[in-house]
């Protein structure tokens, strides 16, 4: 007999998940985010048309990325921020993206018990996403989710990551505001300047600063001189640093508040609606590149072809260079 959990279920049509979408329904809109995440050929159509109907309802939220090093405390800083912007009146959603999972091949975040309250608060949503098998990097389908989330009124989006790899550079591509958690004793922000994560930064946060307020207080010091000396990327917004205790709920308040002036300063500037321009150009760019390369190891005779032509780099018999051109001369004549 199948029991409810065993049973498989059929797709629902995209109008009835985007109408659950946009009544709020959680079931829906959990539904709606793994299939606008799913890599299955055969989701595409339908992630596809239900990103088309939810299309007119998007956009509506301030996009928060928040990055940091692993146990930086991202996530308790997250529930804290979450929790005060509910306390504003605002629906805050938070898609944790795991980076780990491509390794361990499950989420960590996910069996971990985190944001307890947050999960909790009706007004919020919560989305640990496993990033096993994205294609092209560790958020390659968060801002259709981000999209989803916005479609069903939540007005805050926070895309939490761990800053390893292209992670920080991705999500701050794909967000309003991006925040680096820095820890609390990291001295003149050396590290993160030499990472380059700092250009990306509109606003860095020194964690658990409760730990040595002295410390953080000086590392935050040092971070806005270092800053004073850098060229922003925006002429309306000249990126800060601060300090914050996830514990005390000192700084929470105030990050809220440097977001929103981050928000207003963006918007009266049309440097906010500039910036989702561009980024909304980059990532067709991202899909077109995605598509050409789904097109060609999908076929078998170019899987063959492909082989042959990478095993010819390997040797040194081709240079990479020329293999890319043989391989389109080859696709467009398949093509023909
Ligand atoms: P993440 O891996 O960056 O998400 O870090 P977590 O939020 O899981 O926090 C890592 C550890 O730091 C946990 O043991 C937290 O309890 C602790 N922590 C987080 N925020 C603070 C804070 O504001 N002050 C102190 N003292 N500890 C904190």
């Amino acid at each position: 007999m199948n029991t409810p959990a065993s049973k498989p279920e059929r797709p629902s049509p995209p109008h009835e998940l985007a109408d659950g979408v946009r009544r709020g329904n959680r079931r829906a809109l959990a539904k709606a985010i793994t299939l606008v995440e799913s890599t299955r050929p055969d989701d595409l159509p339908l992630a596809l048309a239900l990103l088309e109907e939810l299309h007119p309802e998007t956009g509506g939220s301030l996009r928060i990325g928040l990055s940091g090093a692993p146990g930086v405390g991202k996530s308790t800083l997250v529930e804290a921020l979450g929790l005060h912007v509910v306390g504003c009146g605002r629906r805050p959603a938070v898609l944790a993206i795991d980076p780990s999972s491509t390794v361990s091949g499950g989420s960590v975040l996910g069996d971990k018990t985190r944001m307890e309250l947050l999960v909790r608060t009706e007004a919020a949503f919560i989305r640990p996403s496993p990033s096993a098998g994205a294609q092209g990097g560790v958020t390659a389908r968060t801002p259709e989710a981000i999209e989803v989330c916005e479609a069903a009124g939540f007005d805050v989006v926070i895309v939490e990551t761990v800053g390893v790899g292209q992670a920080e550079a991705e999500v701050a591509g794909m967000t309003d505001a991006f925040v680096l958690l820095e820890p609390p004793f990291a001295g003149d922000g050396l590290q993160a300047i030499k990472r380059g994560s700092i250009e990306l930064a509109d606003i860095i946060a020194y964690a658990k600063a409760d730990l040595d307020p002295i410390a953080a207080a000086a590392a935050c010091a040092h971070m806005n001189d270092a800053l004073s000396l850098l060229r922003p990327a925006s002429s309306a917004w000249r990126p800060r640093a601060m300090t914050v205790s996830a514990f005390t709920g000192q700084g929470v308040a105030e990050m809220w508040s440097e977001l929103q002036h981050f928000q207003e300063a963006l918007a009266a500037a049309g440097a906010l609606a500039a910036r989702r321009q561009r980024q909304s150009v980059k990532r067709m760019w991202r899909l077109i590149d995605a598509r050409l390369r789904s097109r060609l190891l999908g076929d078998s005779a170019m899987q063959q072809q492909l082989a042959e032509i990478e095993a010819a780099v390997v040797r040194g018999d081709v240079t990479p260079a020329m293999a890319v051109s043989e391989l389109f001369v080859l696709a467009g004549r398949r093509a023909e």
